[in-house]
């Protein structure tokens, strides 16, 4: 889901908080519901290896990405969108009995429903692994087919430095191997970002 749709829903369930849970909790609550995504940018930032920071070139480079969707090596980690982030800012808010932590949580946990719903009507729930040990697991299984999940995201940076985007690629890639192997881009881009 596009961070401005994230904004809108995010807004409208902000105000509708607001007269039970007050604005500072309200206000944490929507402002969690769209930077949990802040992972994608840290995603973009690792695999082009830190030499551009554009926050324009990011989302760019997310929705090409999306063009791979089909791949069977597509395999997205968002770690802010991982059951172990969720259990994670759950307990420190539990613990500290922070009302403005459990409004964090309670604003990361909405946007992943968001997101969840979006990628159940488009049938696309596996291309993300919703929690650390998912990941690990379908890594070693991408692996031991010769495959890596890094590779749409380097094929992705190849594209965008073609159509104009130079600064984009990063001068050593993280995994040599998968930038080995070879892409087949379908070339559509689809409406969303997940
Ligand atoms: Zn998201």
């Amino acid at each position: 889901m596009r961070p401005a749709t994230h904004a809108l829903i995010g807004g409208a369930a902000t105000a509708a908080l607001a007269p039970s849970l007050g604005w500072p909790a309200s206000a944490l609550f929507g402002l969690a519901s769209v930077f949990i995504d802040v992972d994608h940018y840290l995603d973009f930032l690792y695999y082009n290896g830190g030499k551009s920071w554009s926050l324009r070139k990011a989302y760019l480079f997310h929705l090409r990405l999306t063009c791979h969707h089909h791949r069977k090596d597509f395999l997205v980690l968002n770690v802010l969108h991982t059951t172990e982030a969720f259990i994670l800012i759950l307990l420190l808010a539990l613990w500290s009995g922070s009302l403005w932590l459990q409004a964090i949580w309670a604003g990361m946990i909405f946007h992943y429903l968001c997101d969840l719903s979006m990628m159940f009507r488009r049938r696309i729930l596996h291309v993300r692994a919703h929690s650390l040990l998912e990941y690990w697991i379908r890594r070693r299984r991408l692996a031991q087919a010769g495959l890596s999940p890094d590779n749409p995201y380097l094929d992705t940076l190849k594209e965008l430095q073609a159509g104009g985007n130079p600064s984009l690629i990063a001068q050593s890639s993280p995994s040599p191997r998968a930038a080995a192997l070879p892409a087949k881009a379908s070339g559509h881009i689809d409406s969303v970002v997940v």
